[in-house]
Order: structure tokens, then C-alpha cells, then sequence
């Protein structure tokens, strides 16, 4: 007789430019794992779903996918792929597809909800209540859990895209393809190497490189304090996680806040470096798929 112990998650990563599938116990340990490269939708979701076949059987799937991510549940749409740049994936039925082709209870979230709240479970954010999460990679990802639960409105919020005001002397346009300077067109990977005309990972310790990035970052934390007021902000990703950017945006953020804030004025900790490194939106996909276990 099988018990809760033996149960097997099913967890998929569904990224632009791979897909990750593993079988997690439920102590979040991966005990199989594939990636395969994203091509079609049927190419990938088939391969995806051959992998859940030929390893033991799961009891729920968890999905941790790109945006944007149609997440209104009156929506007939529900668990479909948003209109997407990437050709064909458009209105992809990403959760009906995989919860029906294997047949168990399945949930999904954006990779950045999912990675929200990994680190809120197990990563920086423990001991947290309300947990905001910022991944700086070829955009800029944002999202917050309350209580391990992504805030949304009729869509997931997209906090990468807020207005920020210009640092004096940056001359840079911005490449947000909708709003130019918004944060993510100002402070993406993308964004730091055509403003340097270098590799972001070239830049190494260049200040005045990661102090501009850091101020920009630090005008998302103000509004994550004055909108989610959330116990801390987790930064993730190449840039995020970088020695000392952590601190550098806690700076400018604490600067920026200018004392107006119960809890996050002299909160020294307000700002930290996420704790889960790539796993992050894989796990997060797991622990949701343990939120719905039969
Ligand atoms: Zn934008």
C-alpha cells in the first residue's frame, strides 16, 4: 500500500529557449530530470510528457512557465501561453495539454511566481511572510508571495516594466520594444551591455556599472515596499546575484524610501541575494504541484 510518503512530483520549467522536466520527491529533491531545447509546442509538450511516461509515476505536475501566462481562471484560456514574440506559442493550452496527455492534477505559474516562492519556502525568503522576488536576466522579471502565494489581479503583475526615472547623465535610450525606458529597458542584461557596449559579465567590478544598475533596481524596490510592503526582496539571476548587488540596491533603496516607511526604513536586511541559483523556478513548480496532491 502506497502512502503520502511515496508520492513523486512532477515538475516542468517551461523556458524561451529550454524546457527542464524532473521527478521530485517531496522533500524537493530532484530524482530524474530532462531538458530538452524549445522548438514547436507539440515537439516540446510531446517530449515533456515521454519523459513523465518512461520514468515512475508522479501524482501531481507543477508548471513554471514564460510569460505571459493567461491567468485568469474565468478565462477559457486559463493556463495558455499570452501573445508571445516566440513564433507559434501564442495561445498554447500549455496546462490543459500536459494535465490531460498525463492525467493527474496539475497547476501552473509564471517562472517567476514559481521562483517567488521557492524562495519563500526554501531559498532567502524563509521565515518570511511576504517575499518579492526580481530576476535581472534578458529582462527583468518580478513577482511577489504572500504567504507562498503569488499576488494577482486578472493577470499576473509585471513589475519589470514599471517607469523609472532617469539616472542624471544616462544618456541610453532604453530597448523595451513597448516602453523604451522602462525598467527592463534600462536594466536587463541586454539593456547593461548596449548601454557599455560590453558583456555584462566582461564589466567585472567597473562602480560606476553596477551602482547605475543598482539604482535603477532599487526604484522597484520602493515600489514593492509602498505597494506589497513585503519582509524582503530577493534578487536573482547573473546580475542579481552578483557579490555585492545586493547591498548596492539596498543602498539606494533605503536612500530612496528617505525614512518613509514603518518597517522598511532601517530595515538593513530589506534587500538579499536569492539562495537557489537556477533550481529556483523548477523547485517553485514542484512545491505547487505539492499544494494540489490528491
Ligand atoms: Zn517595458
Amino acid at each position: 500500500m502506497s502512502t503520502s510518503k511515496d508520492f513523486l512530483l512532477g515538475a516542468i520549467e517551461a523556458g524561451g529557449t529550454k524546457f527542464r522536466a524532473s521527478v521530485l520527491n517531496l522533500d524537493f529533491e530532484i530524482v530524474a530530470e530532462e531538458r530538452v531545447d524549445t522548438t514547436t509546442p507539440d515537439e516540446t509538450m510531446q517530449a515533456m510528457v515521454a519523459f513523465f511516461h518512461a520514468n515512475e509515476t508522479i501524482a501531481a505536475l507543477g508548471v513554471a512557465s514564460f510569460g505571459p501566462l493567461i491567468v485568469d481562471e474565468q478565462s477559457p484560456r486559463y493556463g495558455s501561453i499570452g501573445p508571445t514574440p516566440k513564433p507559434g506559442w501564442t495561445d498554447t493550452p500549455l496546462l490543459d495539454y500536459l494535465q490531460k496527455a498525463l492525467g493527474v492534477p496539475a497547476a501552473i505559474q509564471t517562472d517567476v511566481e514559481a521562483a517567488a516562492v521557492a524562495e519563500y519556502r526554501l531559498g532567502a525568503g524563509q521565515n518570511h511572510r511576504s517575499v518579492g522576488y526580481v530576476t535581472i536576466g534578458t529582462g527583468i522579471g518580478a513577482a511577489v508571495a504572500i504567504d507562498g502565494v503569488p499576488f494577482r489581479g486578472k493577470d499576473h503583475t509585471e513589475l519589470g516594466h514599471i517607469p523609472v526615472r532617469r539616472a542624471k547623465n544616462d544618456q541610453f535610450e532604453g530597448r523595451c520594444p513597448f516602453h523604451q525606458d522602462c525598467l527592463e529597458g534600462m536594466a536587463s542584461g541586454p539593456a547593461i551591455a548596449e548601454r557599455w557596449n560590453a558583456d555584462p559579465a566582461s564589466l567585472g567590478d567597473r562602480d560606476e556599472v553596477w551602482d547605475l544598475e543598482a539604482s535603477y533596481l532599487a526604484q522597484l524596490v520602493r515600489v514593492y515596499a509602498y505597494s506589497f510592503a513585503p519582509d524582503v526582496v530577493v534578487l536573482g539571476g547573473g546580475v542579481g546575484t552578483r557579490p555585492d548587488m545586493a547591498e548596492r540596491v539596498q543602498h539606494h533603496a533605503i536612500k530612496d524610501l528617505a525614512g518613509y516607511s514603518v518597517s522598511h526604513a532601517d530595515n538593513a536586511k530589506l534587500v538579499v541575494p536569492a539562495a537557489l541559483g537556477e533550481d529556483a523556478g523548477l523547485i517553485g513548480a514542484a512545491v505547487l504541484a505539492s499544494t494540489i496532491l490528491p
